[in-house]
């Protein structure tokens, strides 16, 4: 199945925000939006005015985006936030938060979401002494997530592990950084997870 490969300030600069996709530059002058303040293309500096179907879709793409996830999964997961009870936006943000990538990255043994997934996927993880590969693996509240012994002494890893405390946790996780084990204290309530996504806007669209 096609993943996007392009250059990721792309994305933002197309957005026309920062979407935190790759890491501690995100937070420097480097950041691709910070310097081209405009859409990438030959007709990004003309100024659009978006319908509202345009701003719902757009809201659903930067969430998409941000989650690395693509469409298909990403429609699986508004099912299931809808089945749910409580709010269907705050349940869909829950879930994607929820995703084993999501949370090495929060916890700080990622830069950013593209780079957990792929420590994901390398068998670098388990989650109550057991490995987990699968990125969109959904972790339950009260789960460990560890590393494997040899990944601790991974330099990607270590390098990250080495600016946890700069990064700061939200507050529904903890981490022991003696043993470099994440815990997931709760599911996320909304006002716990921070993320630039109107996620009223997807619920309208996709109960069109
Ligand atoms: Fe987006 Fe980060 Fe690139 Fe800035 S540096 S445009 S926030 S991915």
């Amino acid at each position: 199945m096609a993943r996007y490969r392009d250059a990721l300030c792309r994305l933002c600069r197309r957005e026309g925000e920062k979407l935190y996709l790759k890491g501690d530059r995100c937070y420097t002058d480097k950041c691709g939006v910070e310097r081209r303040k405009y859409a990438p293309g030959q007709h990004g500096q003309k100024r659009k005015k978006l319908s509202d179907y345009a701003l719902q879709l757009k809201e659903k793409q930067k969430a998409k985006e941000i989650y690395g996830v693509l469409e298909s999964q990403f429609k699986r997961y508004f099912y299931w936030a809808e089945k749910k009870k409580g709010v269907t936006g705050s349940n869909l943000l829950q879930m994607l938060e929820l995703r084993l990538d999501n949370l090495v990255y929060r916890l700080g043994f990622a830069s950013n979401r593209r780079q957990a997934r792929q420590l994901v996927l390398h068998g670098h993880f388990h989650v109550n002494d057991r490995r987990v590969s699968i990125p969109s693996y959904l972790v339950r509240p009260g789960d460990i997530i560890g590393l494997k012994e040899v990944s601790k002494k991974n330099p990607v890893i270590e390098e990250n592990i080495s600016r946890i405390e700069h990064r700061g946790l939200p507050a529904w996780i903890e981490m022991d950084t003696g043993s470099l084990k994440g815990k997931v204290l709760h599911a996320p309530e909304r006002d716990e997870i921070e993320l630039p996504v109107n996620e009223q806007l997807i619920v309208e669209l996709y109960s069109k």
